[in-house]
């Protein structure tokens, strides 16, 4: 009773999260798909994807929660509070992996969520919205195209007839492998309004480590725009065509190659751009090349920026068609806009990372992440930590016990925070 009265008038200060039952709760589950050069191999659902949401579910349930799964195979993990009826705020990120997966990517948000919880139970710690853990289904987009297809349907980004019969390169579809492991939920996706989402993820970029930061204070994600490309050119004899006439399809795409990188280095040091693939036809030694398709990826936090680029890169591709007298085509076909996270969001992160007397910055996030979907529908932010050379989507993605557990204890800071905000805005 002593504690619980400490607690509920000092609030977060004095709860502390668990580093070694954090610690546990990764490389128990890091068996579950576990591969031989140490990291974890767990398609979304798959049978191994099964038993790591048999036993999150299993947890959570051990410490009260109530566990519900939506027809997109999301979960998530309850535990009440003073007023049920008040949106929860939710803590989450995924816990299926690349093929050669590590041990942190998207995991280390689940299960810091699941010991923030383990923690207020332990305490007896009552907040005042209920508190959830979210599980989101396929965030990696390894199995089943796009990635965070689950979050995107959850936003209404994406439709749910179209997720649910994408299909893995078995021929099987999400929503038959859905059922086949016994996860596709009663709850319609997105029919679970949220006060707020906090993930705590792996920067999975070198910036911290760099510069010696415990937390990245994630202000939004970057905006990214794809393109693909065409130039034609003519097929001629590589030995009898003099110079001046040739019409070389493969050289406008090397200067294309050239103008995306020095346009992307020209926006430093936030742009990004490059080109990626190239398909060279006919790909002959002794044919001059006549057709050859390339994408572009740009990428940016400013929409405006994005728009320069686009600009920039339209008039290279004219250029290119004019000097070389080639033909061709150029568009966009994927685009996904900045998302600048909630202010309230982000000023929670930023306090919990003070109080707590972490050394941070702020930080946009490179790489895209089931709360950039989520931003859309509720008030969103994240938490980032550092990881060895900024390597992820790799076995030997590593962040330290005390690394995961500095994220885990501003994660669990940052929703106390924002409960209080609630708390003082409901009265
Ligand atoms: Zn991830």
């Amino acid at each position: 009773m002593k504690d619980q009265f400490r607690a509920m008038h000092n609030p977060a200060h004095n709860l502390s999260i668990d580093p070694e039952r954090l610690w546990g709760a990764l490389m128990e589950t890091a068996a579950i798909g576990a591969t031989a050069k140490g990291g974890i191999c767990r398609l979304t659902l798959t049978e191994e994807d099964r038993r790591v949401r048999d036993w999150f579910a299993a947890r959570a349930r051990e410490i009260g929660c109530v566990v519900t799964v939506d027809d997109m195979g999301n979960m998530f993990a309850r535990r009440a509070g003073k007023r049920d009826y008040i949106p929860p705020i939710v803590m989450g990120s995924h816990l299926d992996t690349q093929p050669t997966g590590g041990k942190f990517d998207g995991v280390l948000g689940v299960l810091s969520a699941l010991e923030a919880l383990r923690t207020l139970h332990a305490a007896g710690y009552e907040t005042f919205a209920p508190i959830e853990v979210a599980n989101f289904t396929n965030e990696e987009g390894s199995r089943f195209a796009p990635a965070m297809i689950a979050s995107a349907v959850f936003a209404n980004v994406l439709g749910r007839d179209y997720a649910l019969a994408q299909k893995d390169r078995a021929g099987i579809t999400f929503g038959d492998a859905l059922d086949a492991i016994g996860y596709r939920g009663t709850e319609k996706c997105g029919k679970h309004p949220l006060s707020a989402f906090f993930e705590l993820h792996i920067e999975q970029g070198p910036i911290l480590e760099r510069e010696e930061k415990d937390i990245g204070i994630v202000t939004g994600v970057q905006g990214i725009r794809w393109y693909e490309a065409t130039l034609i050119g003519q097929e001629a004899h590589t030995g009898t065509t003099p110079m001046t006439m040739r019409r070389n399809a493969l050289v406008g795409a090397a200067r294309m190659v050239e103008a995306i990188d020095a346009i992307a280095r020209k926006h430093a040091p936030l742009a990004v751009g490059t080109v990626g693939l190239i398909e060279n036809r006919p790909n002959s030694r002794n044919v001059i090349p006549a057709d050859v398709f390339f994408t572009v990826d740009f990428r940016h936090p400013e929409s405006a920026t994005l728009d320069a680029m686009q600009a920039e890169a339209q008039a290279a591709f004219d250029s290119v068609l004019a000097e070389l007298n080639l033909t061709g085509d150029w568009k966009l076909i994927l685009e996904y806009p900045p998302v600048v996270f909630d202010m309230d969001c982000v000023a929670a992160v930023r306090r919990a990372a003070q109080v707590c007397g972490y050394t941070s910055r702020d930080i946009i996030s490179g790489a895209g992440h089931d709360a950039a979907h989520i931003s859309r529908v509720a008030p969103s932010a994240m938490v980032f930590v550092p990881c060895k050379d900024g390597i992820s989507h790799n076995e030997a993605e590593f962040s330290s016990k005390e690394q995961c557990a500095a994220g885990a204890q501003v994660l669990m800071n940052a929703v106390l925070e924002f409960d209080r905000h609630l708390a003082s805005r409901y009265g």
